[in-house]
């Protein structure tokens, strides 16, 4: 089984993993729910109970497969999950016990960057030097390569475009900051919105149906939430001149409509002269198999495969 890596993304509900080959085919799908307030020792159990059978049928050494595995609010610098806002494992998650199932080549990192990974490998973002991915979701996070290196910064933390500031009277954030990227333009933060307009929470299916249709009220908080985004695409790329930014997750799902009001605003804020060779695109891989070809792809994209 030299062929396959195995991608795993762990998030705040459920758990995905599949095998992925060098050309970066999903094999078979799998999740189960990550049960948030459960001891990280006892998820570790369940991981194995889940992966194993699965390795198992399709015939690949758990001892030998090469493993990525992304994690929410992960540094790999100081290899610590650094205060997860979905998960109680902050004292005692260890490294060490992933390796203990899986003893092979084994990578792990925060799932911002795996975002940006798996565009620099099988997404838009191939044969880009410099780019920014920005997953759109119930919160926003990015990942960022700069001169075709993953920039971490000091303490693996770096990258948090969720939490530059686009209103400095804003609305507060999860973070504990105010007027950041993530509370005005998050799937979280437009549902908030629509709740306060209609005076019932809707799902975002239900919101995006409402855009299709032109509903005013709700054509309304997107116009408004474009001009934010389009300050918070301001501030990275007058800082890093990206060649793109591929925009990911959920919050995307809009559609071409909400993508045009956001470049609109754009071209009135932007630094003009990081405009040029400059691109906005949404991210081709789909919101379902992105995050486990990412993971895979922290392991395919060294060679291990
Ligand atoms: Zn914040």
């Amino acid at each position: 089984m030299k062929s396959y890596a195995l991608g795993i993304d762990i998030g705040g509900t459920n758990t995905k993993f599949s095998l992925v080959n060098a050309r970066g085919d999903i094999i078979e799908a799998q999740h189960f729910r990550t049960e948030a307030s459960e001891a990280f020792p006892n998820f570790i159990d369940r991981l194995r109970e889940h992966v194993y059978p699965y390795l198992e049928r399709h015939h690949a050494d758990y001892r030998q497969i090469p493993v990525g595995i992304g994690l929410p609010n992960y540094s790999s610098v100081k290899g610590k999950l650094i205060a997860p806002p979905n998960l109680s494992w902050e004292e005692d998650f260890s490294e060490a016990s992933f390796k203990e199932i899986f003893p092979g080549y084994l990578k792990l990192e925060n799932d911002a960057n795996v975002a940006a990974i798996g565009e620099k490998t099988w997404g838009q973002g191939r044969g880009c030097s410099d780019f920014i991915s920005i997953t759109v979701g119930t919160g926003i996070g990015s990942g960022i390569f700069c001169h075709d290196h993953l920039l971490t910064g000091s303490s693996g933390i770096a990258a948090e475009a969720g939490h530059i500031i686009v209103n400095p009277e804003g609305k507060p954030c999860k973070c504990g900051g105010r007027g950041h990227f993530e509370s005005h333009c998050s799937v979280r933060a437009i549902k908030d919105e629509v709740a306060k307009a209609f005076g019932e929470e809707l799902s975002f299916h239900q919101i995006v149906e409402h855009f299709k249709h032109e509903e005013p009220r709700i054509l309304d908080i997107f116009r408004d939430t474009a001009v934010y985004f389009a300050i918070g695409l301001q501030q990275l790329m007058a800082l890093f001149s990206p060649q793109k930014i591929i925009l990911a997750g959920g919050g995307m799902v809009v559609g071409e409509r909400y993508l045009d009001m956001i470049k609109k605003e754009l071209q009135t804020v932007a630094y003009q002269p990081s405009l040029s060779d400059f691109s906005l695109v949404v991210s081709e891989l789909s919101v379902a198999e992105g995050a486990i070809l990412g993971a895979a792809a922290l392991v395919i994209s060294e060679g291990n495969v």
